[in-house]
């Protein structure tokens, strides 16, 4: 009973750092946006028309933009070739809209690219919601297991379990990669096309760079909650 006792006791407290690590990439994205979302480019075009010009100028004629409603909702949907720019990013010819605008259109040259970590996150996905049912059910029964004394067998079930649970941190795993590389692709273009100078690109890898902390953030909780998991399936574990 003493290991129920300090697990759930623990189970409260675990996920804290990863929701403090999560608030603050939160703060520091809107913040680090808003700054750059008040110094213009010095070109003058808007996000929308310089995407327009990365996809053109490297022959990707087939992919669409399109505005998307809310606040941070950029992204590329390799499925119907469209690239969603937010309303506050679409027609806005801020540091801060080229650069988000430019990390999706990095996401687009990934695909086309065939770049591996996409490959494997696009397979991990059907399979995470296929076992992904099976979490809950497996932790159920492997307790049951426990309390019935069925040592070997219900440990067997349970680190089952958790191993499944565990595919999402594999999943952060890779997407971290993913959205550090779109960002590069994004700094790079602009500076290769001459699309921006050397001051105005910093702008734009502030603000990928307070993105990217989301994913960190992700990674974080992901681990945590796997941990929680762990502790808490074997918290009824019998040794006697
Ligand atoms: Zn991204």
């Amino acid at each position: 009973m003493f290991t129920l006792y300090w697990t759930y006791y623990l189970l409260g407290f675990i996920m804290l750092p990863g929701i403090i690590l999560g608030i603050y990439a939160q703060c520091k994205v809107y913040s680090t946006f808003n700054e750059f979302n008040r110094v213009a480019s010095k070109s003058g075009r808007v996000a929308r028309d310089v995407a327009r010009n990365m996809l053109d100028g490297a022959g990707y004629t087939d992919i669409k933009i399109k505005p998307i409603r809310g606040e941070l909702t950029d992204n590329f949907d390799p499925h119907n070739n469209t690239v969603s720019l937010s309303e506050s990013v679409y027609e806005n010819p801020s540091i801060s809209a080229i650069g988000v605008a430019c990390h999706e259109i990095g996401h687009v040259f990934q695909h086309k690219e065939n770049y591996a970590p996409i490959k494997a996150r696009n397979a991990l996905v059907p399979v995470m919601n296929f076992l992904g049912y099976l979490v809950w059910p497996l932790i159920l029964v492997g307790i049951i297991m426990e309390l019935f004394y069925l040592g070997t067998s219900a440990d067997v079930v349970l680190y089952i379990g958790v191993g499944i649970y565990g595919l999402n941190v594999i999943f952060c795993l890779i997407t971290l990669p993913i959205e550090l590389n779109a960002s590069k692709r994004a700094y790079k273009m602009l500076r290769v096309t001459g699309e921006m100078d050397e001051e105005e690109a910093a702008g734009v890898k502030k603000v990928l760079n307070a993105a990217a902390l989301t994913y960190v953030a992700a990674l974080v909780t992901s681990v945590l909650s796997l941990l929680r998991l762990l502790l808490f399936a074997f918290a009824f574990r019998r040794n006697d």
